[in-house]
This record gives structure tokens, C-alpha cells and sequence, in this order.
């Protein structure tokens, strides 16, 4: 009996040792699983996250794309219209009449003619320029201002007459015929080169100031032509700050009619009309 009750108090040891101990051993191999099923979420979660990243990238490109792409096509024709006029400013035809230039440099071509149209008293100017003139000093007359044509068409004829008249003066006071010459063409216009041959020139002063000098810019007369005339297609000839250019002195009261469509732009722009027709010409 002793015996068989320590056996049986023996297994009972066994039992509850196997019972206490097989447990222990599958937790421990139950969380190696755990430990590398981690690594594989890691692997895997990447994957499921990139696909969804991908996804939405992919949609908002192309979104982008498509707007962008019609912001651009309605970019493109807008530089075209902006260029187009710009060109089209860059040249004018010089050979037109009323851009005629005539200066120390560019002679009265010998075939040149017009009709001529009185503006004021005996003084005339080219048909095609005059109503203008007549309508500019109707203008002035109602705003207080009198204008007074003192010069307009001279023919090379008569700028010939008085070229030579100061030619022989010279003579006559000590100069020999070349020097004559070379400096008679300082103090009057080379015969051919004087804007007034044209018929588009006027010197405009007022009944109380009427000589040819620079004090005449001050008068209420000069301003009003100054700040005027371009709306009548004239444009001030010869400005104080173009002199080299010109190769004229300063003459407020000389006026050139180039028409409106170019007497606004030279007058706001501030250049001559050499720098004009340099920046500008083109014959066609
Ligand atoms: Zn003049």
C-alpha cells in the first residue's frame, strides 16, 4: 500500500509538472510568430500605403495637368496681338507726303509739286495741310489766342534769290567767294533744303510778340501751340533739345504738318522728326 500511494503521489508530480511546463514552452514559441509578423505588417503595410499614395498622386496630376494646359493655350495667342501692333508702330512709310523730309542732309526732290490753299492773308500752305492750319487758329481765336502766320511757302526760287543776296553781301564785306559761301549757308537755307519748299511749314507768332527768337516760347501763344497743334496734325520742328540733331536752332514758332495719326505720337514721344523717321521709316 505505501508503495503504491508514492507512485500514485509520483505521477501527480509528473502531471502537474508536464501541466506547469508544455504551456510555458508554446507561449515562448507562439511569439517568435509574433515577433516576425511585425516585420511582415512592416513589408506588407508599405506596400497597401504606397498603393494608396500612388493612387491619389496619380489624380491630382492629372487634374493639374488639365487645367494647365488650358491656361497655357489661351496664354499663347495673347504675346501674338501684343507683338503684332508693336511691329506695325515700327515703321512708317516715308514716302507718304505729308512725311516728307527735307533738311541740311535731305534735299527738296526737283520734281516735287502741290496745290496750294490760302490759310491766312497771302500766306498759303499745301491743300492737303491746310484746312487744318485754318481750323487750328479758329481754335486758338476762340480760347484768347491770336496766331499770325509770319512765313509758309517759300519756292526754291525765291530761297535761291535769297541765298545768293547773302552770298554777295558777304562778298562785299571782305569775304572771298568760297568762304561766302560756307557762311552764307549758316544763316540762310541752302536753296532745296528748307522745310518751308515743302508747303507744310508755317512760322506762327502773335501780334504782341513778333520776332523770331527764343524769348517767343514764353508767350501765350508758343504754350498754346506747344500743347495744341499735334491735335491739328502739326508737330513743334525744330525743339530746344534737338538742336544737334536738327542741325537747326531752337524755332518755337516753326510748325510741320505730318497729320494726326503722327504729330500726337512725335510730340508725346519727344523726339524730332529725324529721330522719327531714323526709329520709325521705312519706305514701301
Ligand atoms: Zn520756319
Amino acid at each position: 500500500m505505501p508503495i503504491i500511494g508514492a507512485f500514485l503521489m509520483l505521477l501527480g508530480i509528473i502531471l502537474i509538472l508536464f501541466v506547469i511546463f508544455y504551456p510555458s514552452g508554446e507561449t515562448v514559441s507562439e511569439n517568435d510568430p509574433v515577433v516576425e509578423n511585425p516585420d511582415q505588417t512592416i513589408s506588407v503595410d508599405p506596400t497597401p500605403e504606397k498603393t494608396p499614395e500612388v493612387a491619389p498622386e496619380l489624380p491630382q496630376e492629372e487634374p493639374e495637368n488639365a487645367p494647365a494646359d488650358p491656361e497655357i493655350t489661351p496664354e499663347d495667342p495673347e504675346p501674338v496681338p501684343e507683338v503684332t501692333p508693336e511691329e506695325e508702330k515700327m515703321t512708317v512709310d516715308t514716302s507718304l507726303w505729308n512725311l516728307i523730309l527735307v533738311n541740311p542732309d535731305n534735299f527738296l526732290p526737283e520734281d516735287y509739286s502741290f496745290e496750294k490753299e490760302q490759310v491766312q492773308g497771302n500766306y498759303y500752305l499745301d491743300s492737303r495741310a491746310a484746312p487744318y492750319a485754318k481750323q487750328m487758329i479758329e481754335d486758338a481765336k476762340k480760347e484768347g489766342i491770336d496766331l499770325q502766320i509770319c512765313s509758309s511757302i517759300r519756292d526754291v526760287d525765291l530761297q535761291t534769290r535769297l541765298f545768293n543776296n547773302k552770298i554777295n553781301d558777304l562778298i562785299s564785306e571782305g569775304y572771298s567767294e568760297a568762304d561766302a559761301k560756307v557762311k552764307a549757308a549758316t544763316i540762310v537755307a541752302v536753296p532745296g533744303t528748307s522745310e518751308h519748299h515743302t508747303g507744310l511749314a508755317l512760322d506762327i507768332v502773335t501780334p504782341s510778340y513778333q520776332r523770331l527768337n527764343a524769348g517767343y516760347a514764353e508767350t501765350d501763344a508758343a504754350k498754346w501751340l506747344k500743347a495744341n497743334a499735334a491735335k491739328y496734325g502739326f508737330i513743334l520742328r525744330y525743339p530746344q533739345d534737338k538742336t544737334e540733331i536738327t542741325k537747326i536752332i531752337f524755332e518755337p514758332w516753326h510748325y510741320r504738318y505730318v497729320g494726326t495719326e503722327y504729330s500726337e505720337f512725335i510730340m508725346s514721344e519727344g523726339i524730332c522728326f529725324e529721330e522719327f523717321i531714323e526709329l520709325y521709316g521705312a519706305k514701301e
